[in-house]
Formats: C-alpha cells, structure tokens, sequence
C-alpha cells in the first residue's frame, strides 16, 4: 500500500466515522431524555399525592369545624333558655354573657370554615390541573419510550452497517497507519486534517518548512509534531522549489 492510498482510504475511514460520532452519541442520549421525561412524571406523582393528603386532611378539619359550630348552636339555643329562665339581672347577664361568648365563638369558627372551604377549592383546582398534567406526561412518556426504541434500533442498524463498511476499508490500510490513526481519533475526534500552509489547522502548530515540502510531495505519512493528526495537503499541486530559510 502506498502512503496515498492509505491517506485515501483514511480519509474515507475518517468520514464514516465522524458521521457516526453524532448518532453514537445520540444513541446513547437517548435512554438519558427518557429518564427525564420519567423523572417529570414521578415529580407531578409526588405533587399530587402531597396534595391528595392536604385535601383530605382539609375535608377532615372543615368536617370537625361543621361539627363543632353544630356544638355551639346547640350551646346557643340552651343559654337563650337560660336567659328566658333568669330570675335576677345577675342571672340575666351571666346568661347574656355566654350567649355573646358562643356568639363569638360562632362566628370565629364559621370564619375559619370559609377558609377552610377556600382552601379545598384550590386544592380541588390544582389536584385538576396535575391530574390532567400527570396524564398528559404519561402519553409523552409512552411516546418517548416508543420514538426511543425505533430511534435506537435504527441507530444500531446504521451502526453496522457503519462497522461493516469499516472492516472493508480497515484491510486496505497498513496496521501501523491505522493504529495511528485510531488512536488520535479515539483522544481528538478527528484525526486528519487539510493542510494548505505549513501550518497544523488541528493546533495551529507551525511546521518545518522541509516538513511541509515531505507533506506537500506525499510520499510519507506526515503527523504534526504537537498533536499527531494524520497532515492531507489539499493546496495548489507543488512545483519544486529550492528550499528558502527567509521564515
Ligand atoms: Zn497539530
């Protein structure tokens, strides 16, 4: 194999394998966007079950609250009894004085039963709103869960189909350049990169410029000294030049 087929056939190797880079890393994205999606259901879950427990334990207070106003009432009508009973002024405003207190007491515990019922309204309007939101999650966790698995099986067929074109390509490689190149490739991303000017457009490094003429002539494989990328000269084709020391 000759240094230029090995860079031709690099150099497709290099763009089926970046172009599967992003579906890799897609693949595996995907069980991670399920896993939010599933996580934003259990959070509405918890929400609505916290407020299934406020809106009982509401029901129970504003039940006791209905309860004891009922107490008072009956309270009430005896202590009218007793006034209508008095036989004296003290009596008289001893009775009055408990009619006004249950009064009182009435009206604190009615005020609080508003509350009460205020309050279990709004829960009842949220507990709707997580409830419809909570099933509307569900469909769009199914769906995620369905998209993911077409996505991935898809994936997976272009994947080898990615690693059957690999293998075809990899024989026709030497071992050396290819494990060179892989093993940029695995630390980088990409391990070729165009040259045009005795310049690396992976780091920027500065090359020699009898370097550049090796590079521009093609007859060995060329690695940046810095960051060992595979160097492909894709500049004007070369006349020979004596070398000039003026840079
Ligand atoms: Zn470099």
């Amino acid at each position: 194999m000759t240094v230029q087929q090995d860079l031709a056939n690099l150099q497709k190797l290099q763009e089926l394998d970046l172009k599967t880079i992003d579906i890799r890393n897609e693949l595996d994205d995907i069980p991670n966007q399920i896993e939010d999606v599933r996580k934003n259901v259990e959070t509405i879950r918890m929400i609505l079950q916290k407020e299934q427990v406020r809106l009982e334990e509401a029901e129970g207070w504003k039940t006791d609250k209905e309860k004891e106003i009922t107490l008072q009432n009956d309270l009430l009508v005896k202590s009218k009894t007793k006034l209508q009973g008095a036989r004296n002024d003290k009596e008289n405003k001893a009775a009055q004085r408990e009619i006004d207190t249950i009064k009182k007491n009435i009206s604190d515990q009615e005020k609080e039963l508003i509350e009460l019922m205020e309050a279990i309204e709004q829960y009842r309007i949220a507990i709707d709103e997580h409830k419809k939101e909570f099933a509307e999650l569900e469909e769009h966790l199914k769906a995620s869960e369905q998209e993911g698995e077409a996505r991935m099986a898809e994936i997976k067929a272009t994947l080898s189909e990615a690693d059957s074109g690999r293998k075809e390509l990899t024989v026709h490689i030497s071992q050396q350049t290819l494990r060179l190149y892989e093993r940029v490739q695995r630390k980088l991303g990409q391990a070729i990169v165009p040259v045009t000017e005795p310049i690396c457009s992976g780091c920027n490094f500065g090359m020699l410029p009898q370097k550049f003429i090796e590079l521009q002539r093609g007859e060995s494989l060329i690695t940046c000294p810095q960051c060992l990328r595979i160097l492909v000269y894709t500049g004007e084709p070369i006349v020979e030049e004596p070398l000039s020391d003026d840079e």
